[in-house]
C-alpha cells in the first residue's frame, strides 16, 4: 500500500504535524488489512455461533512462506527481493490466487489477500481454497530483463508449493498474462512438460482462457446489473467514479460505459481525471497504452485533472467502485462519500471503521469477495480447459461466468434480507458455512 510508505516517510515529522498529516491524507493508524479481514471474519462467526474449533480451524492460514530472490540486475550487480506466498485454507480445493508486484507488499497484506480469496471461491461455488503471493519491488524500476529473471526465480523458489493440484497463481496488481507465462514456463521447463494448469491469466496462445482479461470487471459489472434491478434504479443513468485503471479499473469503465453509464472520474497512481458530461473509456485505455499511465491525460482530453486524487471517492457519483488497492475509504473520509452504491473491484478497499459509517448511510456495498470473483471465477474455468486440452469460446465462457455471479449474487442477497445484514457480513456468512463443511466433512489428517 501507499500508505505504509507514507507512513514511514512521515513518522520522522513530529508528532503534531503527523496526526495532522493523518487526518488530511485519510490515513488511520493502524490496522493491518489481515485485521481487518479477520474483523469481517469475526462478525459472520460470530452470528454463525461457531465453535471455537470451527473457528481455529479456517481462520488463520495454513501456511505462510517467505523467501529471499537474488536477482541479476542489467548493471552487473544482484539485488535481493523479498517474496511470499501465503496458503489460507484448502479444504474446498487447490490453494488459488495472485502474485501482486508492489514496493508495500507485506507479510500482513498477503495473508489478507489469501484469507479473502478462500471466503471468495467459496462464494461462487469454486473448488478451489485460497492463496495469495507477491514480492516487495516496484516493478516500474525494473527493465523487461529485470522482471523476467525476477519472476522466474519466484516461481522457482516456490515450486514445490505450486502445482495444479496444490497452488494454482495468477496476475494480480502490477503482475499480467506476460509473468504469468515466465511462471507456467519456468514450472514447466522444471518438470520437463508442459503444464499450463499451474497458473492462469496466461496469454491465450498458451492455455489462457477467452474472457479472463475482462472476467474481474465483467462479473462486477453483472452483480451491478443485479444490484440496480434490486434497488430499482436506471442503469443507462448512473454515474460513476473508477478508482485505479488497471486490469479491473480500466475495464470496469469500459464494460459500464458500454452499459450507457456516465464515468464521470477515473485515475490511477498518476492522478486522477474529471468529467461532468462524462470521460470516454477507450481513449483513457489508448493513452495508457501509449504512455503507460494517465499522466497528462487532461492534456488530450477534455477532462479536469483533479487537485487531490483521494477525492474521487468522495464524488456525488451514484457509483464508486475502488479498483486500486487496501485501505481506501476509512473511518477518516468514509462520512464524506456519496455514492449509492460501491462496487469492491479491489480486495479490501474499505475498512470494517467505513463499513460501519456507510451501513448508517445505506450506502449499498457489493462486497470484494463476491463484486471481483469474475476474476477467479474465468480463472478456475481455463484451468479447467487446461486439464481437458480443449478450449470454449468467449459465448461459452460469459455464459459460466453470468450464471455463476447472478446465483451467486442471489445467494448473498437473500442471505442478507434474511439475517437482516449487511452484504458483506451476508458473503461471509455464506462462503464461511461451505468451508467450514467442508473442513468438518474432511476431518483432521493425524
Ligand atoms: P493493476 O496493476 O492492473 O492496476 C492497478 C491500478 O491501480 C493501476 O492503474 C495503478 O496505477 C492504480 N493505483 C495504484 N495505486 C493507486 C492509488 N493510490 N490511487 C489510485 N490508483 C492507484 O491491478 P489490477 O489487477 O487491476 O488489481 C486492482 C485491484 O483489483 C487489486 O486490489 C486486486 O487485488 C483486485 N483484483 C484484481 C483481479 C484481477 O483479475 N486482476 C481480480 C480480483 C481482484
Amino acid at each position: 500500500m501507499a500508505t505504509g510508505q507514507t507512513l514511514r516517510e512521515l513518522e520522522a515529522k513530529n508528532e503534531e504535524q503527523y496526526d495532522k498529516i493523518l487526518k488530511e491524507t485519510h490515513l488511520t493508524d493502524h490496522p493491518s488489512a489481515f485485521d481487518n479481514a479477520l474483523k469481517q471474519f469475526d462478525r459472520a462467526a460470530k452470528l454463525l455461533k461457531l465453535a471455537p474449533n470451527q473457528v481455529a480451524v479456517i481462520k488463520e492460514p495454513r501456511r505462510v512462506t517467505e523467501v529471499k530472490l537474488p536477482v541479476r540486475m542489467d548493471d552487473g550487480s544482484i539485488e535481493v527481493f523479498t517474496g511470499y506466498r501465503v496458503q489460507h485454507n484448502v479444504a474446498l480445493g487447490p490453494a488459488k490466487g495472485g502474485v501482486r508486484f508492489h514496493p508495500d507488499v507485506d507479510v500482513e497484506e498477503v495473508k489478507a489477500l489469501a484469507f479473502w480469496m478462500t471466503y471468495k471461491c467459496a462464494v461462487v461455488g469454486i473448488p478451489m481454497g485460497g492463496g495469495k503471493g507477491g514480492v516487495v519491488v516496484d516493478p516500474r524500476k525494473l527493465s523487461q530483463g529485470e522482471l523476467e529473471r525476477l519472476a522466474r526465480r519466484y516461481f522457482a523458489e516456490m515450486i514445490d508449493l505450486f502445482g495444479p493440484d496444490k497452488d494454482i497463481p495468477a496476475p494480480d496488481v502490477n503482475t499480467n498474462p506476460q509473468i504469468m507465462a515466465w511462471f507456467m514456463d519456468t514450472y514447466s521447463m522444471h518438470h520437463q512438460e508442459f503444464l499450463p494448469a499451474v497458473v492462469t491469466g496466461k496469454p491465450i496462445e498458451l492455455g489462457g482462457s477467452a474472457g479472463r482479461a475482462a472476467a474481474t470487471a465483467q462479473g462486477m459489472v453483472y452483480c451491478v446489473h443485479r444490484t440496480v434491478e434490486h434497488l430499482g434504479m436506471d442503469l443507462s443513468k448512473l454515474t460513476v467514479a473508477v478508482q485505479g485503471f488497471g486490469n479491473a479499473g480500466s475495464y470496469a469503465a469500459k464494460l459500464l460505459h458500454q452499459d450507457g453509464c456516465t464515468i464521470q472520474a477515473i485515475s490511477d497512481i498518476d492522478g486522477a481525471f474529471f468529467s461532468e458530461q462524462g470521460i470516454d473509456p477507450e481513449m483513457a485505455i489508448a493513452h495508457v497504452k501509449e504512455n503507460g499511465t494517465l499522466k497528462d491525460f487532461e492534456k488530450v482530453a477534455k477532462v479536469e485533472k483533479m487537485r487531490d486524487p483521494m477525492k474521487l471517492l468522495e464524488l456525488p457519483v451514484d457509483l464508486l467502485i475502488p479498483a486500486a488497492l487496501e485501505n481506501q475509504v476509512t473511518e477518516a473520509n468514509a462520512p464524506r462519500v456519496q455514492a449509492k452504491i460501491i462496487a469492491e473491484c479491489a480486495n479490501g478497499p474499505l475498512t470494517p471503521e467505513a463499513d460501519d459509517i456507510l451501513e448508517k448511510k445505506k450506502t449499498f456495498i457489493i462486497p470484494d469477495i463476491l463484486c471481483n470473483a469474475g476474476g477467479v471465477t474465468v480463472s478456475y474455468l481455463e484451468w479447467v480447459q487446461n486439464r481437458m486440452g480443449y478450449y470454449w469460446s468467449e459465448e461459452r465462457i460469459q455464459e459460466d461466468l453470468k450464471r455463476i455471479m447472478d446465483n451467486a449474487f442471489q445467494n448473498v442477497l437473500e442471505t442478507s434480507l434474511h439475517n437482516k445484514v449487511p452484504m458483506r457480513t451476508a458473503a461471509f456468512i455464506f462462503s464461511i458455512q461451505r468451508v467450514c463443511h467442508a473442513s468438518e466433512l474432511r476431518g483432521l489428517y493425524a
